[in-house]
């Protein structure tokens, strides 16, 4: 007989409770969700080995927040780190007005001076980026995760025609984000 191991996710509800939601303008009840990494053993979870996300889920309109900071959608803050670094790669005056537009296009809200201006000091350089993300991601739920990748692909492909050299960049990121290399496909064969 041989064994099988290897590792899943489980989703659990925490507790729920009612907070002001910035999205949706009004009292809504949240959901705390606690994602787990567990070990398996012949596809049977066993035991848990670490925590991989925690958030509060509005149940109106399915934005995730962290606890610590409700002023926005978790994915928010991680689209101006990412959009912030792009920026500086490409220099401000090519793409700060195209990361504004695509990050109100993407959010329904815009991009403040201030905010952006804070972004742009805070960026740090690549490892800075991805450790942010990191620390990020597990208060982000997949569908915001994708949301951020779409947009930086966008942004990408609206500052070079051909991203051949960029494509290692995109990967990254969406591997430290943990999204679907299918989906990223998907994404950047409707831009050519
Ligand atoms: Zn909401």
């Amino acid at each position: 007989m041989f064994l099988l191991f290897g590792e899943t996710v489980k989703v659990k509800v925490i507790n729920e409770g009612a907070f002001d939601c910035p999205i949706c303008k009004s009292q809504q009840t949240y959901i705390n969700i606690q994602e787990k990494n567990y070990f398996t053993l012949m596809f049977i979870p066993t035991f848990p080995t670490s925590v991989h996300a925690e958030y509060w889920l509005c149940r109106n309109c399915k934005n995730t927040f962290d606890p610590n900071y409700l002023e926005q959608p978790a994915y928010f803050s991680a689209l101006q780190m990412i959009y912030a670094y792009l920026i500086n790669q490409y220099g401000y005056s090519l793409c700060s007005t195209k990361a504004k537009q695509l990050y109100l296009e993407i959010t329904s809200f815009e991009w403040q001076q201030e905010a952006m201006k804070s972004a742009l000091v805070n960026i740090g350089n690549w490892d800075t980026l991805v450790k942010r993300l990191k620390q990020h991601k597990v208060t982000i739920d997949y569908s915001g995760r994708c949301k951020i990748i779409a947009g930086v692909i966008q942004l990408i492909f609206s500052m070079e025609k051909d991203f051949y050299e960029s494509r290692v960049q995109i990967n990254m990121l969406g591997s430290y984000l943990e999204v679907d290399s299918v989906f990223i496909d998907q994404v950047i064969r409707n831009y050519q």
